[in-house]
């Protein structure tokens, strides 16, 4: 088919008129506008599928390629806890292998635990199996675009490639303009796909310009994330996180000696967090996970009540608390922070446009799943890309790409509602509510059934 060279411009296009001129057409498959780890894995995915091994595969990334070798010593301040179905995922097309040769630390038990009274939940397996592995960012990125080397006969990547702008296919009614998206680059090139998936990110050009609605809000909360060195070495394989009135703390293991911080609080705090001393900054995070100055004796009195009637009724329920192990330095300038929200799209598809992870749905990190929501993503459209090639249909037509959306909008809308219950229901220290949480909390705990789907729903 022959494509025209220049076509015109829909309205949201964010490209100037004379790149167009320059433009050099090319056709491909699918084009993956975004390298992130979601997009990346997407392209890994893609370029694995025995099914899709005839189609022409092309990942943009407006960021330069990410060089794997040699790892820094110091641990990197941006980690993610990854659930054993991401864990699946990234094996099945080879990047967990790459993983496990870089460095990854399984935890074994999370303990979660309000500030307000004594109430805790705790999660782990039979046989102490792993519940999930907190893996530095970069070593997952550099997994995956060491995977994606190896696979460079089936997909071609264009780094500092930055997409700018879009023009949409012709409606099936009209004779004119060219049925495919086509893709103008910020060096002036363009280039046309059947399918262009947006994995571009929380500020998503492909959503905007393809006009589709985000809904979201700021939380007025920021991450302050740092990497901790431990007073003692320890085992180290518990996620521990504790509920202030002011936000989350959670301290993830890295190593036996190493842990890495994400702690959400107000603006104004986060500043604070970020001027104050080493030392400072030490005996805060200390305190912030061992003070009782939140809890009000009747609240515990209460729970303890619950906690004693429910030991009796459910003896296995029960389960112990563990003390949290203390910080004793900070990594060398590894106090970050990152504002937080949330925000999802009302559809996650068009014709020839599908969006995957940030750039469809953005998460609160308490719960640490926005970027497993992302590999769930790649996951699903990956399995109806590849049925649609083995049907000899057409990669962008709207029918298996509308199974995605529904697919993953069953998973995550829920998931998201919880998180978002979550923040806003232990963001506050109004007694009702801090009562009716820590009540709730402990009968949770003491129904192990519960738990398990609480796991199970979780880690997928
Ligand atoms: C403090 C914190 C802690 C977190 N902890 C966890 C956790 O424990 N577990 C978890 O699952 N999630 C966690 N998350 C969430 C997770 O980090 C994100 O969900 C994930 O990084 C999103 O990945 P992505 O690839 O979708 O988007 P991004 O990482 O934003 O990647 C988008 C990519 O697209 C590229 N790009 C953008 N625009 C263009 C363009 N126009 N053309 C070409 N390329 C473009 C960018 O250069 C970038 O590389 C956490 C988040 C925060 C802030």
């Amino acid at each position: 088919m022959m494509l025209p060279l220049c076509v015109p411009f829909a309205s949201r296009c964010l490209v100037p008129r004379r790149c167009l001129s320059a433009a050099a057409s090319q056709l491909y498959d699918v084009v993956i506008s975004g390298g992130g780890m979601v997009g990346t894995a997407m392209a890994c995915a893609l370029g694995s599928d025995p099914h899709l091994s005839h189609k022409r595969i092309l990942l943009l990334e407006a960021g330069q390629k990410k060089a794997s070798e040699p790892l820094p010593e110091q641990y990197s301040n941006r980690v993610s806890s990854i659930t054993p179905g991401s864990a699946t995922l990234l094996a099945s097309f080879g990047a967990w292998d790459h993983i496990c040769a870089m460095r990854l630390k399984p935890f074994k038990r999370m303990q979660v635990w309000d500030a307000c009274s004594d109430a805790l939940i705790t999660f782990d397996k039979e046989g102490m199996e792993d519940m999930g592995y907190i893996i530095e960012n970069d070593v997952i990125t550099a997994a995956l675009t060491c995977q994606l080397d190896a696979l460079s006969d089936r997909v071609k990547v264009l780094y500092r490639s930055r997409a700018v702008g879009y023009t949409w296919p012709a409606p099936y009614s009209s004779a004119e303009g060219s049925p495919f998206v086509k893709i103008h680059l910020a060096d002036g090139q363009s280039l046309h796909t059947r399918l262009l998936i947006g994995a571009d990110g929380q500020n998503s050009t492909v959503r905007t310009a393809a006009g589709i609605n985000n809904i979201q809000w700021s939380y007025n909360h920021v991450a302050v994330v740092a990497t901790l060195q431990l007073s003692e070495s320890t085992e180290n394989n518990v996620a521990w996180q504790r509920f202030l009135p002011t936000g989350p703390i959670a301290l993830l293991p890295l190593s036996d000696t190493w842990s890495s911080l994400v702690w959400s609080t107000s603006p104004d705090h986060a500043s604070e967090l970020l001027r104050m001393d080493d030392e400072s900054f030490v005996d805060a995070v200390n305190s912030a996970f061992w003070n009782s100055e939140h809890h009000s004796e009747f609240i515990s009195s209460a729970g303890s009540l619950l906690h004693s009637a429910v030991s009796l009724l459910s003896p296995s329920g029960s389960s112990t608390r563990q003390l949290p192990p203390s910080v004793s330095c900070l990594g060398d300038k590894s106090r970050a922070a990152f504002p937080l929200g949330l925000g999802h799209t009302t559809e996650y598809i068009r014709r020839r446009v599908a969006l995957i992870g940030d750039a469809a749905h953005k998460v609160h990190p308490l719960a640490g799943q926005g970027v497993n929501m992302g590999f769930g993503d790649v996951a699903s459209l990956v399995h109806h890309l590849s049925r649609a090639a083995f049907d000899g249909q057409d990669l962008g037509s709207t029918k298996h790409l509308f199974e995605y959306e529904t697919e993953r909008q069953r998973q995550n809308l829920p998931l998201m509602a919880t998180i978002d219950v979550l923040k806003r229901l232990y963001n506050t220290k109004q007694p009702p509510v801090v009562l009716l949480r820590t009540l709730g909390l402990q009968v949770t705990n003491a129904l192990p059934p519960l738990k398990e789907k609480i796991m199970e729903f979780a880690s997928k």
